[in-house]
């Protein structure tokens, strides 16, 4: 489950949207019209995309939503090159539209400097070879959750869902979703206006994101990443290397690649869970937590790479956002060129590099020092002098849903966020 809440300065709550997953199992002929959705909303997407790229080259001006939306859909249908996208729910191809608006809105916000954290990409095109496709209903392409259970969907059919667990209200939007290991799911958005403020807790925290551990709190807790999880991406590694073995265009290699996917699944849903166990109780526990803002894919370039992408701290840190953001929590991340490792939580000295092997020292102050534990404690000390210092400015007035929480863009440094705008599990 995810959220986005708007939170006024006084910190009420005010609306609250949650996300609802669901498995959901189409037949084959739901498949191919899925399949046929899925294609005509990136067709639309990728249009749209084309169209204002064309436009900026040509130094015309942005062109409008409106004028997107009549181009590409109302007037393409009439031709013959589109005359397909009638065959899918003209609401899934709007809000492949919107969509793009999205991306381009938080483009241009993080451009400006409006929208802070990350850097986030320009949209890319979308591809059939994605690993996620997605389409979005909205209330007004009259979805409809059946009497039996089935959610019935225009143009598509009654599909059948494995409801896990009740909505607590009537849905806004629904999005199914293929992933990359052929699993569908419906991803339905909840909004509340349940202030779910949790009682005040008398603790804060500094995490460090290490190597060695998972996390490292500044009361001294170590997290390791479960034994499981470690087992399943070992065996996840040995089916890549199988996989490389296999020759190109062979059905051996297709075989290989539908396991690879699978595992993956698996590692990535394994590690979700866990990930959220711990957030959630972090946020109960703390009424602030702080961590080291760190760039992610910037880490992953270099040799690092393989550890820094399984401990998935992206998807973990954005958790612990949004659930703050969720329960009246503190959440902020401190500059990641804060010197949390060499400085010493007791004096504020700053020590020489420390070799990554270095686990534990001592400062000329006579204190002694746990690596991570120190950095943890200094990361707590740096979030709580930042947030007294930007006072009530600090609490987010929107925060982003978290979306692909696993996803990275290798070929954008320090976005880790899916710029597309479809939220996904
Ligand atoms: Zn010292």
């Amino acid at each position: 489950m995810s959220s986005r809440s708007a939170i006024n300065q006084h910190g009420t709550v005010l609306l609250v949207q949650l996300r609802y997953n669901y498995r959901v199992y189409p037949d084959t002929a739901q498949r191919e019209a899925l399949s046929r959705s899925f294609g005509c909303a990136r067709v639309v997407f990728n249009d749209g995309l084309h169209l204002r790229q064309q436009a900026r080259e040509a130094g015309e001006k942005y062109l409008s939503d409106g004028e997107l939306s009549r181009r590409l859909i109302t007037e393409a249908k009439a031709t013959e090159e589109r005359a397909w996208l009638g065959e899918v729910s003209s609401v899934v191809l709007q809000q492949a539209l919107a969509d793009l608006n999205t991306a381009y809105r938080n483009f241009f916000a993080s451009l400006t400097g409006k929208r802070k954290g990350r850097k986030v990409a320009p949209p890319r095109f979308r591809s059939r070879k994605d690993n996620r496709q997605a389409i979005r209903f909205t209330k007004n392409s009259r979805f409809r959750v059946l009497d039996n259970g089935r959610l019935r969907l225009p143009k598509i059919g009654d599909l059948d869902v494995r409801w896990s667990r009740t909505l607590p209200a009537d849905p806004s939007s629904v999005a199914i979703i293929k992933d990359a290991a052929g699993r569908y799911f419906a991803s339905f958005v909840v909004q509340t206006a349940e202030d779910e403020t949790l009682p005040e807790a008398d603790s804060e925290v500094g995490i460090d994101l290490g190597l060695t551990h998972f996390a490292v709190m500044s009361d001294g807790t170590k997290v390791a990443a479960p034994k499981f999880l470690r087992r399943a991406a070992r065996k996840l590694k040995r089916l890549q290397q199988d996989l490389s073995r296999k020759q190109r265009g062979s059905q051996n290699r297709k075989k290989a690649v539908v396991k690879v996917a699978r595992a993956h699944a698996r590692v990535a849903d394994t590690r979700r869970d866990w990930q959220h166990k711990l957030s959630t109780r972090i946020i109960r526990e703390n009424q602030a937590v702080y961590v080291e803002d760190l760039c992610v894919v910037g880490l992953g370039r270099t040799r690092l790479a393989k550890s820094v992408h399984d401990a998935g701290w992206a998807s973990f840190t954005g958790m612990l956002e949004y659930k703050a953001a969720r329960y009246g929590r503190t959440f902020a991340r401190v500059d990641r060129f804060f010197p949390s490792t060499r400085m010493c939580s007791a004096c504020g000295r700053i020590n020489e590099n420390m070799a990554l092997d270095i686990r534990a020292w001592d400062c000329p102050c006579g204190a002694a020092h746990d690596r991570d534990v120190n950095a943890a404690i200094n990361v707590k000390a740096a979030g709580q002098a930042d947030f007294n210092d930007r006072g009530a400015q600090a609490r987010p007035g929107l925060v982003p849903a978290p979306r692909g929480e696993a996803v990275t863009h290798p070929d954008v440094a320090c976005s880790t966020r899916s710029v597309e705008g479809i939220s996904v599990l």
